[in-house]
């Protein structure tokens, strides 16, 4: 539970990131635009543009120290995929969501029994949960019930939403009570800082967050929602054989150790 309060930090902390990241982007675009009408304006004087040249050129390295900073933030956490059971993970966190919320939202949290373990990365993970249910409290202003509902799901030779291949998966539900979405905010939303919220409050990364979790899981998200009704996030990870796992830790151990 401490680790996921932890994690839930660790979300504001990208989120303020974020935020700074694309408030120093606009100011050098701000300076680049402002140098380039400038320009376009003194056209007959040499010495104006080239004193303008400069100054958007140096807005410009500017803009390459910002997306610098930006990759080496992005590279910074090492991602390690492992065998999950989402049926505890969500025994685990039911708490810590529902302290998280406040008391007017009821967490409901159900895992089908037997669930095979998934193949993803556990604090990425929990850390995609987290701000499904924050944006879920968002949305519930006048409380209502969040609920996580885990289950095995086939993909067949047709292939699932949003790309997913064939094969066997754990589908899981994040469901709300909520505002919902219109088609023009549900088209968008998983857009990096794409956001409905006032300044300061939403930085638009939660869904872009989960979506490339899912991507990178070689699962697959998909949104449903309805003004009035609610928001279904479906999250769909692939299956993975515990016994494989353990036998590639076998066999790394094996060969001198996990590199
Ligand atoms: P943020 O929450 O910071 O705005 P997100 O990427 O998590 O960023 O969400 C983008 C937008 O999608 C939100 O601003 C909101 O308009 C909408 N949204 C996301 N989740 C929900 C939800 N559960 N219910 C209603 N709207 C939502």
């Amino acid at each position: 539970a401490e680790a996921a309060l932890l994690q839930a930090q660790k979300v504001q902390a990208v989120g303020q990131l974020a935020g700074g990241i694309a408030h120093d982007f606009n100011n050098v675009l701000q300076a680049v635009l402002g140098g380039t009408s400038l320009i376009r304006r003194r056209a007959e004087d040499p010495s104006a543009i080239r004193r303008l040249t400069d100054m958007v050129e140096e807005a410009a390295r500017r803009g390459e120290a910002v997306t610098r900073r930006l990759l080496a933030f992005s590279r910074r956490e090492e991602l390690r995929a492992v065998p999950l059971d989402l049926g505890r993970l969500l025994a685990d966190l039911r708490d810590v969501l529902a302290a998280t919320l406040g008391g007017r939202i009821r967490v409901v949290a159900e895992a089908a029994p037997g669930l095979p373990p998934v193949l993803a990365d556990r604090s990425q993970f929990e850390t995609v949960l987290l701000n499904l249910a924050t944006n879920a409290r968002d949305a519930m202003p006048d409380g209502g019930t969040l609920t996580l509902r885990a289950a095995a799901a086939v993909i067949g030779p047709e292939g699932g939403a949003n790309g997913l291949a064939a094969g066997d998966y754990v589908h899981l539900l994040v469901e709300d009570t909520g505002e919902g979405m219109d088609q023009a905010t549900l088209a968008h939303a998983t857009e990096p800082f794409f956001t409905t919220k006032p300044l300061g409050q939403g930085t638009g990364l939660g869904l872009a967050m989960a979506n490339s979790f899912a991507q990178g899981s070689r699962g697959a998200l998909a949104i449903e929602s309805e003004v009035g009704r609610g928001t279904r996030v479906s999250l769909w990870l692939p299956v993975t054989r515990a016994e494989t796992a353990v036998e590639r830790v076998e066999m790394a151990a094996a060969a001198g150790g996990p590199s």
